[in-house]
């Protein structure tokens, strides 16, 4: 990164530092996942303090010092602030949970950044504007797109071990203690460290992300496309599930906010 640098970022994560700064996390177009010191940020009079907070989306000037290995973000101008994520329980609990996911996996390949900038900011948006009944299936499309974004999305049609073609009707199984392919159910023995029926791929969820591989590009590509709620609930889980596994890592958003994503208040 140059000393000054202009990019477009999201803030994904702030902490304190000390009583009057804050840390942020970014995800930004150019560099992927960037920490940058927002300072005055906790103050009263602090000229980022509405700024420096989770969901929001701007233009970033960042300061790198090279010398330091530091970096500052100095300004976020023509904010987009997310209110309406703030202000539903159940798009909160989402667009957190998307944030901890990349925050936790960032790419940082550069390849990839601008790809997962535009899918983030896009879902974000999307999550905003959409009725909160859809918000499950806007975040099967982000874990299904991140996954793909990590080269981990498995083939759907095919079982990967043997090679045969999965008729539609028939469930597959996602051996993520494998190689991260679709098995069929002669091949699934052993190839999910024991876990298996946890990671059944159903018949409606399969055709469920085939219709996004072939229709849907944005989130307002999935207005038309529906998947049942309980369908929902279950490939949501089921991908979660697998992006924990192949991540090493426990979303915290998942686990304090299932009841409330899930429907089950
Ligand atoms: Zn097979």
């Amino acid at each position: 990164m140059n000393r000054n640098h202009r990019c477009r970022a999201i803030v994904l994560r702030t902490y304190p530092i000390g009583e009057i700064h804050k840390g942020t996390v970014l995800l930004t177009d150019t560099n992927g996942v960037v920490h940058a010191v927002a300072h005055g940020a906790a103050s009263a009079k602090g000229r980022l303090r509405a700024l420096a907070e989770v969901f929001v989306e701007g233009e970033a000037t960042l300061y790198h010092n090279p010398v330091k290995q530091s970096t500052k973000l100095e300004d976020l101008d023509t904010p987009v602030m997310h209110y309406g994520l703030r202000e539903n329980l159940v798009k909160y609990y989402a667009a957190s949970f998307w944030v901890e996911l990349i925050a936790a996996s960032h790419l940082g390949d550069g390849e990839h950044d601008e790809a997962c900038y535009e899918l983030l900011s896009d879902a974000l948006l999307g999550l905003e504007r959409a009725a909160e009944e859809r918000t499950l299936e806007l975040s099967i499309y982000l874990m299904w797109r991140y996954l793909g974004l990590l080269g981990l999305a498995p083939q759907l049609d095919r079982c990967g071990e043997c090679g045969r073609e999965a008729a539609r009707g028939v469930p597959l199984f996602w051996a993520l203690g494998g190689g991260g392919e679709l098995r069929c159910a002669d091949c699934r023995g052993g190839a999910d460290g024991g876990a298996e029926s946890a990671f059944e791929l159903a018949p409606p969820a399969r055709a469920y992300l085939r219709r996004l591989d072939e229709v849907a590009a944005r989130t307002e590509d999935l207005l038309p496309i529906r998947l049942q709620a309980e369908q929902a609930r279950r490939l949501h889980a089921l991908l979660a599930a697998g992006l924990q596994h192949v991540l090493e890592t426990r979303f915290k958003t998942l686990e304090s906010g299932a009841a409330v994503l899930y429907g089950r208040r």
